[in-house]
């Protein structure tokens, strides 16, 4: 961190959780992930002067002393906390104690969760004076210049003068993506080397994620879209080049994660894209996560050949009446077409699963498990279906007042591997059952095992990560504990 400018602004994203339990938290050991809308909205702001830095708690558990001598050290008027669901309580708690080292420090928080709560974390939290609802670049920029008006500031929660909060309303001009700066990956401490894709996720260290759009159209009933909204916007092709490109030649990143929920939306974009790497290769690889709707070969052989190594597919359910009840286009026989044209174009395929949506039954996890193995897909991952509070299904449990089976509305579990909803119909003991069963019954093909295999030569890293991790994962298969106590 240099200390030649006057800092405005310090950055941390929250562990969540208390560091003691760091080293013996699963989904770390699979996946550490850059916290990418904190960098990005670092280099937006030292733009115009507002001089910032990023404390990444999930990268370096033991970051608490850090963030306090940052404070002591720099005085910077405003601190901001980007948080997920299940990491908020973990920022109301490092918030308190910034409280209590400078209760000048104008405290602020941001990320999905608080945008999908609005007023009402400031209702129940006196730790938190601004909240950022929405994407943050814009939003901050103009409340750290004119904080003193904060109902002049669109996109924030504020308390007025009656101290009752207040919403100031969505931002109406959105950020032309082609205008933001590359995020300040320089300023994540040990970047890329701390930071790790999932296991048998790519071919090649060093690796990251990175975005190149926001938003999806789409309004599937158990994905919280509180930050984009149903926008949808996305980087040019030019754009998306000179990031890899810059990535590649900056840090030595040789493969790239692409967090989009759609990156291949715009057909048109990812098609120049594939020509400006076949006039110019950049020698790297990426993955992607696409909808099946918008794939077709002629596009897949093209993004092959500029390097896609692997597409990740939401496929949900293989019930088709439970699918046909949470999601558009429903369609199980497009899917399955599309990944055999995904396989044929010689890109591996990750299918996304869900376990436990309102409606699911024995029957429908049985439809499910059939159809998912009679997919040539490569990997999957299987979610525990969560409530999240800002997405449509989380209101419709909350209506029906148990009518659709038990829910415990936990904020510091909703991580995706726990079960808090229980559907009617089916105890949560069977449901954890099934659910290991499904995994079980998974790795014991011998087609999957001979893919794990084939990852010691296609994915050598990720074989010393798994078995360097070997006894947390054990361990979590024994317990079924995301975090040992
Ligand atoms: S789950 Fe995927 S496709 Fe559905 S709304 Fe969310 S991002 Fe869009």
């Amino acid at each position: 961190m240099s200390s030649t400018e006057q800092k405005t602004i310090l950055l941390v994203h929250p562990l969540g959780y208390s560091a003691r339990r760091a080293n013996t938290d699963v989904a770390r050991m699979a996946n550490i992930m850059p916290p990418l809308g904190l960098a990005s909205i670092s280099a937006y702001l030292e733009q115009y002067d507002i001089y910032n830095d990023i404390i990444d708690c999930y990268a370096h558990p033991q970051s608490d002393e850090l963030i306090f001598a940052y404070l002591r050290r720099y005085r910077p008027p405003y601190i901001a906390f980007s948080c997920t669901t299940s990491s908020f309580y973990d920022g109301i708690r490092l918030a308190r104690e910034v409280r209590r080292i400078d209760p000048q420090t104008t405290i602020i928080f941001g990320g999905v969760h608080v945008s999908a709560m609005r007023e009402e974390i400031l209702v129940y939290h006196d730790e938190v004076d601004v909240t950022v609802v929405g994407e943050g670049e814009e939003t901050l920029k103009h409340l750290l210049q004119d904080g003193d008006n904060p109902s002049e500031v669109a996109g924030i929660c504020y308390r007025g003068d009656n101290g009752h909060p207040q919403f100031s309303g969505y931002r109406k001009n959105q950020l032309n993506l082609d205008d933001l700066p590359f995020p300040a990956y320089e300023k994540l401490t040990g970047y890329p080397e701390v930071y790790e894709l999932p296991i048998f996720n790519y071919p090649a260290t060093p690796n990251t994620s990175c975005i190149s759009s926001r938003g999806c159209p789409y309004s599937c009933s158990y994905c919280d879209r509180s930050v984009f909204r149903r926008s949808f916007r996305y980087n040019s092709a030019d754009y998306l080049y000179r990031h890899m490109r810059y990535l590649n030649e900056r840090f030595g990143i040789r493969h790239i994660n692409f967090y989009d929920d759609q990156f291949t939306f715009n057909r048109k974009r990812v098609e120049e894209f594939t020509a400006l790497v076949k006039e110019n290769p950049l020698g790297m690889t990426f993955n992607c996560a696409a909808r099946a709707e918008h794939l077709d070969y002629d596009l897949l052989v093209a993004m092959k050949s500029a390097g896609c190594w692997m597409i990740s597919l939401g496929i949900e359910t293989g019930d088709p009446d439970l699918l046909a009840r949470h999601r558009q286009n429903p369609d199980l026989e497009m899917m399955r077409e599309k990944i055999l044209l995904i396989k044929k174009a010689g890109i591996r395929v990750k299918g996304l699963l869900m376990m436990g949506l309102p409606g699911e039954t024995e029957e429908s996890i049985r439809k499910s498990q059939q159809y998912v193995f009679s997919l040539p897909i490569d990997d999957f991952n299987l979610a525990k279906f969560t409530p999240f509070p800002g997405s449509p299904v989380y209101k419709e449990i909350k209506e029906a007042d148990g009518a659709l089976g038990t829910f415990t509305d936990d904020l510091e579990r909703m991580d995706c591997m726990q079960f808090l909803f229980i559907p009617k119909g089916i105890s949560a003991k069977r449901l954890e059952e099934l659910f290991v069963q499904f995994y079980k019954k998974h790795f014991q093909r011998p087609r999957v095992l001979w893919g794990y295999v084939t990852m010691l030569w296609k994915s050598p890293d990720s074989w010393r990560r798994f078995l360097g991790n070997l006894g947390g994962f054990l361990t979590f298969i024994k317990t079924n504990r995301r975090i040992q106590q």
